[in-house]
């Protein structure tokens, strides 16, 4: 048995961005940026208004005021799409709109709601600045400047970024092909009658919910009762062409426990078998190379709140970091303050389901109800694992505690 540490460092070690790819800019949410991103133009692309109004010459209007307003003559109207290249003249005004580009010889726009327009003409009733209401070419980065940095999750506004300087395609960093390989005799799918002695499969749909949850779409699950032969078949429809495969249920000690077996007599070698961490005991991590290609197999223990839970703290960190996401972006910690009192036997690192609320001077957390492994319900309601160290045996309210934010992006 190996400390957790150990274990997801050992997981971390096997894992690194794998290749990269260029995907048109609509398919690319929630990608991560392999190179960093040059800009092709000047951002503005070229001055224009920020505002509906007039473009003028500033020290035409310096003594412009309600009482005494400047008229101008209105020499041509510019709208967004439009461009001209006719310059100002003194004592006269281009009416502009938003996004119009400025004429050479404008160097302020004053609003539209401080000028009257009449016959031709405008009477602006107070000055401007050089330069207000102007947004000019290059002040927000200039060609060749790098503004997205390789490492950058695209959000939607990333997405809008990317359009907004003109790219269709983009460098990104693939994202892992993962299998669901689901163990039990005992398992039918949700939908149909129970007879005695079934259980609803839920791991299948829980897992295949966080891979799409990060993106990870289609999941591919295949099943198999508690059978060595059956076990076998299946795991190789499993591993083919996938990155990762994570097998559930049926790697404990169990008779009818074949999963570590028949992954290692598949040629599978065996990084580490179970960790001191509660839920999660049970928890494989193999890997094996076919066809240039590094697979790793995670089998995951079957309770429900087991799977999970360390399907958040050992594969996911590692799926993100195939992904181009370094775990240090991946996994948070930070210390809140218990409500409740915790209560266990040494030996094990303890991740207990918790809820915390920030909304007090410092962040506090309680546990939620139905702390079982095979209590899937607390785990709905819980926001955080609260970290309940190996040797520890109490925890009192007060006292600070370590919590994981529980995040399935
Ligand atoms: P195992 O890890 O196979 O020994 O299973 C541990 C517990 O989890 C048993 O009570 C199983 O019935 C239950 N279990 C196993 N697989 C699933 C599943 N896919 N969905 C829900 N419960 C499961
Ligand atoms: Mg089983």
């Amino acid at each position: 048995m190996i400390q957790f540490d150990e274990a997801l460092q050992a997981i971390l070690e096997q894992t690194q961005p794998l290749n990269v790819i260029q995907r048109p800019l609509k398919e690319c949410l929630g990608y991560t940026i392999a190179e960093p991103v040059i800009a092709m133009y000047d951002h503005p692309f070229f001055n224009n208004s920020a505002m509906d109004g007039y473009g003028v010459k500033s020290e035409d209007i310096e003594n412009a005021s309600k009482d005494s307003p400047v008229l101008l003559t209105i020499k041509e109207t510019i709208q967004a799409g439009d461009y001209s290249e006719t310059e100002l003249t003194s004592n006269s005004a281009v009416k502009l709109f938003t996004g119009a580009p400025t004429p050479p010889g404008v160097n302020a726009v004053v609003m539209k709601e401080f000028c009257t327009e009449k016959e031709g003409r405008v009477l602006i009733h107070r000055p401007a600045k050089i330069n207000e209401n102007i947004r000019f070419q290059g002040e927000e980065f200039q060609k060749g400047q790098t503004v997205i940095a390789q490492g950058t999750t695209i959000t939607p506004p990333v997405v809008g970024f990317l359009a907004n300087l003109g790219s269709d395609q983009v460098k990104v960093y693939r994202k892992p092909k993962v299998s669901l390989l689901v163990t039990g005799n005992e398992l039918i799918a949700p939908g149909r009658p129970l007879q005695p002695g079934q259980i609803y499969d839920s791991n299948s749909y829980a897992l295949t919910a966080a891979l799409n949850e990060m993106g990870i779409n289609p999941v591919p699950v295949f099943y198999t009762k508690d059978d060595q032969a059956e076990t076998r078949q299946k795991l190789n429809l499993a591993l083919a062409d996938q990155d990762v495969v994570i097998t559930l249920g049926g790697i404990s000690v169990g008779d009818y426990d074949f999963v570590k077996e028949v992954v290692e007599a598949e040629g599978v070698e065996t990084v580490f078998w179970r960790i001191a961490i509660k839920p999660g005991k049970p928890v494989y991590f193999g890997r094996q190379q076919q066809g240039g290609k590094n697979q790793l197999i995670f089998g995951l223990p079957g309770n429900p709140v087991s799977a999970l839970v360390t399907f958040h703290q050992l594969i996911r960190p590692a799926l993100l970091n195939m992904m181009g996401i370094p775990p240090h972006f991946s996994i948070q910690k930070t210390t809140a303050q218990l409500e409740t009192p915790l209560k266990k036997r040494a030996g094990r690192l303890e991740f207990v389901r918790g809820i915390c609320t920030a909304d007090q001077k410092a962040p506090s957390v309680r546990s939620t109800q139905g702390q079982s492994s095979h209590m899937l319900s607390g785990l709905t309601t819980a926001n955080c694992l609260i970290h309940f160290p190996e040797e520890q045996t109490t925890l009192n309210p007060g006292d600070p505690v370590m919590i994981e934010p529980l995040h399935w992006r």
